[in-house]
């Protein structure tokens, strides 16, 4: 069996899409549906017919292109079982546990209760590829909408136990403005200052940083390294839990400038 393609690219204004492609079966999914002009202009170019969607979660800028797919392409929409009825056009509801086949291959259902209440991800163990939608991003996290702080922390943790080679697409660029913040809470970590330096040069000749992996979050992510003794020892909250720590970060990330 040969690798999935992946093509990611931006659209909206910091919005990422990907097209995942099967050769062998002609299996073609877009990961969420920012833009359906984007995301066609992206099959044109290859040439490719899309079978599905995948949608994490019902935000506009993640659905917006779902109708209009669907009449270009008669494809079928999968996505959250909990937002079901936010999600235009959605054929295939699933939740967190359910695995499902598609182009011959697993994939695992995460719920992700915090962004929105039914996020979900969805995770292809034998491409080592999670799509993770507006749950993680680089060195950051999505906001915490609908859930609560306790959920989202759990949404975010449960993702530390994949394997670290594991690629982490997410739902947006926002990798610059979470890794100054990131930096300001764990200034002496080493893989992070290294990670800033090579984000800066890739922002600056325009290219995207992601997908990174979870080995790469595990290192630079303050979310998901709410057990850091410099993070807990900087916030003073040294005999918090984990989940309490996730918190005051994502307060702090709320007005951070
Ligand atoms: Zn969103
Ligand atoms: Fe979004």
């Amino acid at each position: 069996m040969s690798h999935l393609d992946m093509r990611q690219f931006m659209c909206r204004s910091d919005n990422y899409g990907v097209i995942v492609h099967d050769s062998e079966t002609g299996a073609t999914a877009s990961i969420d549906a920012p833009d359906a002009e984007a995301v066609e202009a992206e099959l044109r170019k290859f040439g490719r017919q899309l079978t599905h969607v995948f949608t994490t979660h019902h935000h506009e800028d993640h659905v917006a292109g779902n109708l209009r797919l669907k009449e270009l392409f008669g494809c079928k929409i999968i996505g959250p079982k909990n937002e079901a009825a936010k999600i235009p056009g959605i054929d295939i509801a699933v939740a967190g546990g359910d695995t499902f086949s598609w182009a011959g291959r697993d994939v695992k259902v995460f719920d992700c209760p915090g962004h929105t209440k039914g996020h979900i991800a969805f995770h292809i163990p034998s491409e080592y590829a999670l799509f993770a939608g507006d749950t993680v991003f680089a060195m950051g996290c999505g906001r915490v909408n609908e859930g609560t702080m306790e959920e989202m922390w759990h949404s975010v943790n449960q993702f530390r136990t994949l394997p670290p080679v594991t690629y982490v697409y997410c739902g947006h660029e926002y990798t610059e403005a979470n890794c100054r913040f990131a930096l300001s809470v764990e200034p002496a970590n080493r893989d992070l200052q290294q990670r800033s330096i090579v984000v800066a040069a890739q922002r600056a000749k325009g290219e995207m940083t992601c997908p990174s992996t979870i080995g790469d979050e595990l290192r630079t992510n303050p979310f998901m390294r709410c057990d850091s003794p410099d993070i807990r020892r900087l916030l003073q909250m040294e005999t918090a839990t984990d989940a309490e720590v996730f918190a005051e970060l994502r307060h702090q990330k709320n007005s951070f400038k």
